[in-house]
């Protein structure tokens, strides 16, 4: 078994798949089918590619229903899961107050009241409805789009990963731009060595070592505007239209990677207090947060979120 790696640019980040395979040829052809797949994906739920499907949906998915890819309806279908779960702090709907607040940023101007007005009355993610029926989509208020940044690598993650599997390769990892999807462990090792990373102090220390999961981060103080002296966060409170303002960093564990990738946003969103109970009442996922107040660091960890070092999964489940 030898380590190969490759690298592509993807749903714009880098995409990184790390996997051992007995020769060159064999790992080329897998890794191949698993950036095709991401490629075929990125062209569904991309929502700054005007030619995706998602992106095509939101100008004509308004009123009448919209039959819409196997795909694309499965991650709408676990995003408004997540909004349920939540009570709305994740929410697809979000993208028009996206666009405001990257408007915002870029012109260095509060946005107009009624701007930002007209931009709350197309959110709220109990406006798009779905029909599994017949797979359709749509959305119930005028202007609404969808905005899929917080979900749809996690699911190209699970979905590299399955392919890899599919042609054999077990021992992999896929790096979709810091949130990871893990395989079975590298050979003659416990699991991969996985480092939190906060993006203002650097490495954390200690490492986990994890395989056969999903973890994710989501940082509100990675990306930001600067507005009067103010940082906002590109994730978004939908219940107050603006940036969240504390720079966190969440890593969520989970079985899956679109499972890990949601829910790091959705407790970036709820704040450490109702973030952890909302994990706690999900089966298979852990977490850790990290928040920063009044110069402080402070860290919760959830009871099974493994220890430095502690192999996690502590089982691992038979194919
Ligand atoms: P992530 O990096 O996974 O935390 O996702 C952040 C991205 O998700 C943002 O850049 C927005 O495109 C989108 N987003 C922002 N706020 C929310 C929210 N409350 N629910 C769902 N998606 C969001
Ligand atoms: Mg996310």
């Amino acid at each position: 078994m030898n380590r190969y790696e490759y690298r592509r640019p993807q749903m714009g980040t880098l995409f990184r798949l790390i996997l051992y395979a007995p020769d060159e040829a064999a790992a080329r052809k897998a890794a191949e089918a698993a950036f095709q797949r991401i490629e075929t994906l990125e062209a569904i739920l991309s929502d700054y590619r005007s030619d995706s499907e998602l992106a095509r949906l939101c100008r004509l998915g308004h009123h009448q229903p919209q039959v819409v890819s196997r795909d694309l309806f499965h991650v709408l279908e676990r995003s408004l899961y997540f909004s349920e779960l939540s009570n709305g702090a994740f929410d697809i709907t979000v993208k028009p107050l996206v666009r405001l607040w990257q408007t915002a940023g870029k012109t260095h101007r509060w946005p107009d009241p009624v701007a930002l007005r007209r931009a709350r009355a197309k959110v709220g993610y109990r406006h798009v409805i779905l029909n599994p029926r017949i797979r359709s989509l749509r959305l119930e208020l005028s202007g609404m789009e969808l905005d899929l940044g917080a979900i749809g690598k996690g699911f190209a993650a699970d979905e590299a990963l399955r392919l890899l599997r599919q042609a054999g390769i077990r021992r992999a990892l896929i790096d979709a731009g810091g949130d990871l999807r893990l395989g079975d462990a590298p050979p003659g090792s416990r699991g991969w060595t996985v480092r939190i990373e906060d993006p203002k102090n650097g490495a954390q220390p200690g490492h986990l070592i994890l395989h056969d999961c999903a973890i994710a981060t989501s940082s509100g103080g990675y990306r930001f505007v600067e507005l009067g002296g103010l940082r906002l966060s590109h994730i978004l409170d939908p219940h107050t239209g603006r940036g969240i303002r504390q720079g966190g960093v969440v890593s969520v564990l989970a079985p899956d990677c679109l499972t890990a990738d949601a829910l790091s946003t959705t407790v970036s969103v709820l704040g450490p207090e109702k973030g952890m109970d909302l994990i706690h009442r999900i089966d298979g996922v852990e977490a850790r947060i990290q928040v920063r107040t009044n110069g402080k660091t402070l860290t919760t960890v959830s009871d099974g979120f493994p220890s430095p070092s502690q192999p996690w999964p502590i089982a691992t489940p038979e194919p």
